[in-house]
């Protein structure tokens, strides 16, 4: 995939409908600068977005991924790569996700120790603001847990190592479920046995 290639592809579109940097954005719902970025070859449109950006822009997905215009008997062959690099973006953007949640687990811990050891030290000279420190200390604790698990739960998948099947769990089951890592005790919907089952990052 070749983003600068592809970045001018999109500008090119963009100018032969007529549209403005900022119209185009608009339209999408995002930034200016968004779009810009995408021209200049810096980064690729969101995953969620692309659908309606081709439209706008007149083209087909596997146009935008090839980054430029595909005549029509080659289309088959550009439309398997395509799935393939729909694959690898998914896959990125779950990656992503999921670092993205250690980082903040990893950032909340000296935040709640520090709300909780302050907290009880305090307490006995302002009890007052001793229980606020604490309760932000528990709210920290909390707040990461609900984020962190949410973050989980919406990247990628989890895959049953009894029968294969890949799936999105309730995130009921998620937060129920024992972990160790992001491997999960939960029960397959399709064969319908426990385990722990793996993530993966796309179906
Ligand atoms: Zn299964």
């Amino acid at each position: 995939m070749d983003q600068e290639k592809i970045g001018k592809f999109i500008a090119a579109c963009r100018k032969e409908k007529g549209l403005t940097q900022a119209v185009l954005a608009e339209k999408l719902g995002i930034t200016n600068r968004a779009v810009s970025k995408w021209e200049n070859g810096r980064c690729m449109p969101d995953i969620s977005i692309i659908p309606e950006l081709c439209e706008l822009l007149g083209i087909s997905v596997s146009e935008l991924f090839k980054g430029e215009r595909i005549a029509s008997e080659k289309f088959e062959e550009s439309s398997n790569e395509l799935l393939l690099e729909m694959r690898k973006l998914e896959e990125n953007s779950n990656k992503k996700l999921l670092s993205f949640e250690k980082v903040l687990i990893f950032l909340s811990i000296p935040v709640y120790v520090l709300f909780i050891i302050s907290g009880a030290l305090i307490m006995s000279v302002m009890m007052p603001l001793g229980i606020i420190l604490l309760a932000s200390g528990f709210a920290t604790v909390i707040i990461c847990a609900v984020v962190g698990l949410k973050i989980e739960h919406d990247a990628g998948y989890y895959e049953c190592p009894d029968c294969g099947e890949r799936y999105v769990p309730e995130m009921k089951a998620v937060v129920m479920a024992p972990h160790i890592g992001t491997s999960r005790k939960m029960k397959c919907p399709s064969c319908g046995k426990k385990g722990y089952h793996k993530k993966v990052m796309v179906k």
